[in-house]
C-alpha cells in the first residue's frame, strides 16, 4: 500500500497527506517528500489512531546546557506544544555531535509532526559519513586514554608497588583498551544506524 502511495505521487509534491491504510498510521521520509498515512480508524470502523496533526515547519526545539565536567545536556521539545521528548534534560554528546537519527517524529502528546535536525546514513554525503566515524572513533579513543591510564596507573600503585607508570605494561593497557572501547563503539552505533535505517525505510 505504500507502495501504491509513492508511485502515485509522480508530480513533485512535499506533502502526501491519506488516510486508506487504517491500521497504519505512520510519517515516513522518501524522495524529499513526506508521506503521512493519518488513518485514524481499523477496518472495523472503530477508532484506533489518534488524528494527526500536520503543522508545517514544526521544528523541534532543542535547549543544550552546557555543564562544567564537559558535559552537554539537551532538552528537546515539540515544538508546537512543548512537550519534552527527552523528558527533560538528558546527557547528550555536544562534542563532535553528529546528525544520525529520523528526520520526522509525531509527538505523542498534540499529535504534530515535527522536523528533527537529523537525518538517516545513508543520506549522508562522503564528507559526512568520514565526520561521523570519526567522530565516534575520537571520543571513544580520547576516553580510552584517560581510562586505560588511570587502570595503569592503579595497576603500578597497588600491584606491581612502583611508580614506573608509564613503561611498555601501561601503554599495553592503554592501547587494549582503546581497542576494546573503540570496537564496542562501532559494533553499537552499526546496529543505532540500522535501526535509524529501518524506522526510515519503514514501509518496505
Ligand atoms: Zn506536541
Amino acid at each position: 500500500m505504500w507502495e501504491i502511495a509513492i508511485e502515485r505521487d509522480q508530480i513533485p509534491s512535499k506533502y502526501h497527506i491519506f488516510g486508506y491504510i487504517q491500521e497504519d498510521q505512520r510519517i515516513i521520509a522518501k524522495r524529499e517528500m513526506i508521506f503521512v498515512n493519518a488513518g485514524i480508524l481499523y477496518d472495523r470502523y472503530l477508532t484506533k489512531n489518534d488524528a494527526v496533526l500536520l503543522s508545517l515547519n514544526e521544528s523541534l526545539s532543542t535547549i543544550t546546557i552546557k555543564s562544567i565536567a564537559m558535559g552537554y545536556y539537551e532538552n528537546i521539545k515539540c515544538g508546537k506544544c512543548k512537550h519534552s521528548f527527552t523528558g527533560g534534560y538528558v546527557k547528550s554528546n555536544g562534542f563532535l555531535k553528529t546528525y544520525m537519527g529520523v528526520p520526522y517524529v509525531k509527538c505523542s502528546n498534540c499529535g504534530s509532526v515535527n522536523r528533527t535536525s537529523y537525518k538517516p546514513y545513508s543520506t549522508f554525503h562522503k564528507i559526512e559519513k568520514v565526520y561521523h566515524w570519526f567522530s565516534i572513533v575520537f571520543r571513544y579513543t580520547f576516553w580510552g586514554v584517560i581510562f586505560g591510564f588511570v587502570v595503569a596507573v592503579a595497576l603500578h600503585k597497588f600491584v606491581l608497588k612502583d611508580s614506573n607508570y608509564l613503561d611498555a605494561t601501561s601503554y599495553s593497557i592503554i592501547v587494549l583498551i582503546v581497542i576494546g572501547m573503540n570496537i564496542y563503539a562501532i559494533r553499537s552505533e552499526r546496529r543505532e544506524i540500522r535501526e535509524v535505517e529501518e524506522a526510515y525505510e519503514a514501509m518496505t
